[in-house]
This record gives structure tokens, C-alpha cells and sequence, in this order.
């Protein structure tokens, strides 16, 4: 695939089956980013003059035209946050326009929903916007805004009539994760992972049972994902 959209590998395809990276770094400044190596640069750099990727907008045009991709869904993003910090967000807005007017669905994950707001008239029924709780806090994740005004956040995008989720990964306070499930009952779809590029002592099959358990007796939809369902599958209880 050619192109600025592309077909994730790994853990990420369990996201989506194609996305889209828009700017070349990020300032939320998460202390378990993974994109800098992904990226291959140090967090330094990855967190300094973040900007709309070069080309970007031509780039994506010319794939459009020449790609049927009518009706299937981009992620938005994995690399970047489509709403970073102290940036400009009219690249994030003319992506979606270009995605819509192509007849694609688009998947939104930020750490910044407040800023997604703005955005939301370009969106329908058919689209999702998400964010990230991870029971971090500031000392993990210094950039973004508190995770009860991402949710506070979410909650305006549900009533205005657009698809919410929520994606629990990496899962840093499972208590803090779990209060979040029993409490928002606006959120559509959840998602859960455990803390795969850094060591952590946790007891990750406890953890995903304990969070399973919950979203079934709360009615709550939601994804493991992978690696934390394996650790599930390892405890015997
Ligand atoms: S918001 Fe996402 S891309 Fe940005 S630093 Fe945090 S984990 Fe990385």
C-alpha cells in the first residue's frame, strides 16, 4: 500500500486494519510512548517542533484517487496523537475532510478529546472518537489532559451522536481503570492491554480477569487484547 495510509502489523492491528500518522512527533510526552522507537528517534527529538508530516496532504489525495476505500475505516493515529498539545490541529481537520469525502469511516484515539470537539461536524454515526485511560496519571503521561476530562470530553461527543471508545492500554492502575468501566456508561466500546514495551511486575491474568468480570456483569463491550488475554489464559482460576 502506497501511500500515508497504511496496514498496521502486530498489536496494532488490533486496533485497525489501516492507519494514518499525521504529525511527526508528539508533546504529550507519555513515559511509555512507544513511537520513538518505532520511529527511531530519541523522545527528545520525537517531542520537539511537532508538525503535519511533509507532503502529507498531497500524499494523501493521490492514494485516495487511486484506492477504493469506500466504507473501511483509517485510525487516527499510532505514531502521533492526531491533537497534540500546543500545535496546530487544521492538518488533523483536513485529513478527515479528505477521509470523509472519500467515504471512509474514521477511528480517532487522543489524549486530547477537548481539542476533537471542533472536528465533530465532520463526523457521523459511522465514525468513532476515542481516548486513552490508563490509571497514569501527570507522572506518566505530564503533556495531557486529566483523564476525567477526557472522559468528561467523551461524553459531549456521545450525545452529539458519534461512536465512543476507549482504549486501557497500557493498563498503569488497574483500580483506576476498573472505576472508569463502572462509571462510564457512555462509552461504546472498551479496550484493554497490559504494559508491553516496559518491565512491570503487575499480575496481568488477575488484572484481565478482574476488568472481564466487570465488563460482563456492567454489560460493557469490549476487546482484550491479545498479549493481556494470553496472560489471562496462564492463570487457573
Ligand atoms: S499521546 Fe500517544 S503518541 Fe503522544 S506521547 Fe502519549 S503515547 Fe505517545
Amino acid at each position: 500500500m502506497r501511500g500515508p495510509i497504511y496496514e498496521p502489523r502486530g498489536a496494532a492491528r488490533e486496533y485497525a486494519e489501516l492507519a494514518l500518522n499525521i504529525y511527526t512527533g508528539c508533546t504529550h510526552g507519555c513515559s511509555y510512548c512507544y513511537a520513538p522507537q518505532i520511529l527511531r528517534r530519541s523522545r527528545e527529538a520525537f517531542a520537539a517542533c511537532v508538525c503535519p508530516r511533509e507532503g502529507l496532504l498531497f500524499a494523501l489525495e493521490r492514494q485516495l484517487a487511486n484506492g477504493d476505500f469506500g466504507g473501511r475505516t483509517v485510525h487516527l493515529c499510532f505514531t502521533c496523537d492526531p491533537y497534540p498539545r500546543d500545535v496546530d490541529h487544521t492538518r488533523t481537520r483536513e485529513v478527515i475532510l479528505l477521509l470523509k469525502d472519500a467515504g471512509c469511516h474514521v477511528q480517532i484515539l487522543t489524549k486530547n478529546p477537548t481539542a476533537a470537539l471542533l472536528d465533530l461536524d465532520l463526523l457521523d454515526g459511522s465514525d468513532t472518537v476515542g481516548t486513552t485511560v490508563t490509571g497514569g496519571g501527570p507522572f506518566f503521561e505530564p503533556g495531557s489532559p486529566a483523564e476525567s476530562r477526557r472522559l468528561d470530553a467523551l461524553m459531549r461527543v456521545k450525545r452529539l451522536g458519534i461512536g465512543t471508545w476507549v482504549s486501557c492500554e497500557p493498563i498503569l492502575d488497574a483500580s483506576a481503570v476498573l472505576r472508569a468501566v463502572e462509571k462510564c456508561d457512555f462509552v461504546a466500546r472498551w479496550s484493554f492491554g497490559k504494559l508491553n514495551h516496559a518491565k512491570a511486575s503487575a499480575d496481568w491474568g488477575a488484572i484481565g480477569k478482574e476488568i472481564e468480570s466487570t465488563c460482563r456483569q456492567l454489560g460493557r463491550s469490549y476487546v482484550i487484547k491479545d498479549s493481556l488475554r494470553k496472560e489471562m489464559e496462564e492463570t487457573r482460576w
